[in-house]
């Protein structure tokens, strides 16, 4: 009888910087870290780069500008214009204050973006492997000894610097560093967009009414980012070039493969449950989905907590610290479960994040970037956004390149030498 036998390939090898998760901070780290010179891997659980921007659907980057001039440049904004470029798009006039924050984030096309992120990490050096995830991580002194675990792989990866950029702060809870979790953390959401319909011959005071009697009856319930039906049918239309039709999905967490197996499930059972009940009414007899997220994308859920925290007093008051490595510029912009309620900042206001920010306590040899920086909920709620993600993920590239050049620790490169690198590399920093 023949057993068919299990698949392991054991490979070792010796990387100077790891970064693991290759989203919207991830890519833009292993870009930043090979381009200065590091020989680097990028380990991706996905079968894709570009993360919540490209498999979570949130293909609408935001904010590079505050105040009409630029804040956030570099690699992200590199990528950035490529995109808009091959999808014959334009850039909005960033000198023209907005009305409403979201006429500044930047529509990109989302499989565009995942193909170039791809080509400049490949132009780069940087070694790509999909479908795989560390298992373990520990530092033995002088260097960090990983094991990863793939698709019928398992290998032991040596390595001088490690970035996590899971977004959950997955790798340093491996790496046993403190974190922080919010309950509750804010809801998740699948984008999905519908067709089948025409918005204009909808009798929307029936609509609304049956809607509202569905919600009390129990029928649906309220998970929508739109409460109001109408604005839901008219942002959702897949001729709309808003692009914020999602769902909101209380609970959802992807740290871990059941997690967020869980938070696909419910995010998709309460789309077609949404479908369905579109359906039943005059002229939405036809409404189907046009597209949907290939998987529940996340707002929060784990943070480390470093040897800073940047706390919402710091955000909103501009705080400047020695060791900024960027800017950041949104509202607080907190979801629960009353919905939303934008903060704006106040006029001529820019926050900024230090670098001790990505730098897990009493931690070595290891840096963060992304969602997981170190920063209360109300903080985080504004610092999660996808251009920080970026320029945090330059940060973090550029400083573990050196890290790893020097043999060092990060926090010990002085900071004008990591500010020299990114300048090199077209960033800005807080001044
Ligand atoms: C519904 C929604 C709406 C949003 N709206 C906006 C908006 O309007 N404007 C804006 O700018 N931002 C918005 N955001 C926020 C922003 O998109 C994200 O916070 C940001 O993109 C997160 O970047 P990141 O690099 O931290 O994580 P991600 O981009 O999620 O990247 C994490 C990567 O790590 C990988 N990964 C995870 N675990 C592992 C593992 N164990 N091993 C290997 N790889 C792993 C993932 O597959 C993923 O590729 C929104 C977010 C959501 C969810």
């Amino acid at each position: 009888m023949n057993h068919q036998q299990t698949i392991e390939t054991k490979s070792t090898d010796h990387y100077d910087v790891l970064v693991c998760g290759g989203g919207t901070a991830g890519s833009i780290a292993a870009i930043q870290a090979a381009r200065a010179g590091a020989k680097t891997i990028l380990i991706e659980s996905g079968s894709q780069l570009g993360g919540t921007i490209t498999t979570g659907g949130v293909s609408f980057p935001g904010l590079f500008h505050a105040h009409g001039r630029q804040i956030i440049r570099g690699i992200g904004w590199e990528l950035i214009e490529a995109a808009v470029q091959l999808n014959d798009d334009h850039l909005q006039d960033f000198t023209k204050p907005y009305q409403h924050h979201p006429e500044h984030q930047i529509h990109v096309n989302p499989y565009i973006y995942a193909l170039l992120c791809e080509e400049k990490c490949l132009e780069a050096g940087v070694h790509i492997r999909y479908y795989e995830t560390p298992v373990n991580a520990m530092f033995d002194g002088t260097q960090w000894i990983v094991d990863v675990s793939g698709k019928g792989t398992s290998s032991r990866l040596f390595c001088h610097q490690l970035i996590d950029c899971t977004g959950n702060a997955l790798l340093a809870q491996i790496a046993a560093y403190d974190v922080f979790h919010s309950e509750p953390c804010q809801p998740g959401s699948v984008m999905f967009k519908l067709a089948g319909y025409d918005i204009s011959t909808l009798n929307m005071t029936l609509i609304r009414s049956e809607y509202q009697k569905a919600l009390e009856d129990g029928v649906i319930s309220q998970s929508m980012f739109y409460h109001d039906i109408a604005t839901l049918l008219r942002i959702s239309h897949h001729s709309s070039k808003a692009a914020l039709a999602a769902n909101h999905i209380h609970g959802a967490d992807s740290t871990t493969s059941i997690t967020h197996t869980a938070a696909n499930l419910n995010g998709r059972h309460s789309l077609l449950r949404l479908l369905r009940f579109l359906r039943t009414f005059p002229g939405l007899e036809h409404t189907t989905l046009y597209s949907m997220a290939a998987e529940t994308s996340i707002r929060e859920t784990y943070r480390i907590h470093g040897l800073h925290v940047i706390t919402a007093d710091e955000y909103v008051n501009a705080i400047r610290y020695e060791d900024g490595i960027c800017y950041a510029f949104y509202p607080l912009d907190l979801h629960d479960e009353n919905g939303i309620r934008p903060e704006p900042l106040e006029s001529g206001r820019v926050p900024s994040i230090p670098l001790r920010a990505l730098i897990p306590d009493n931690s070595h040899h290891f840096l963060v970037a992304g969602r997981c920086v170190s920063s209360d909920q109300m903080a985080n709620s504004a610092l999660r956004v996808a251009a920080p993600c970026m320029a945090m993920g330059q940060a973090a590239g550029a400083t573990a390149a050196l890290a790893s050049r020097h043999g060092i620790n990060p926090l010990d490169i002085p900071i004008r030498e990591i500010h020299s690198l990114l300048r090199q590399h077209d960033a800005i920093l807080p001044v």
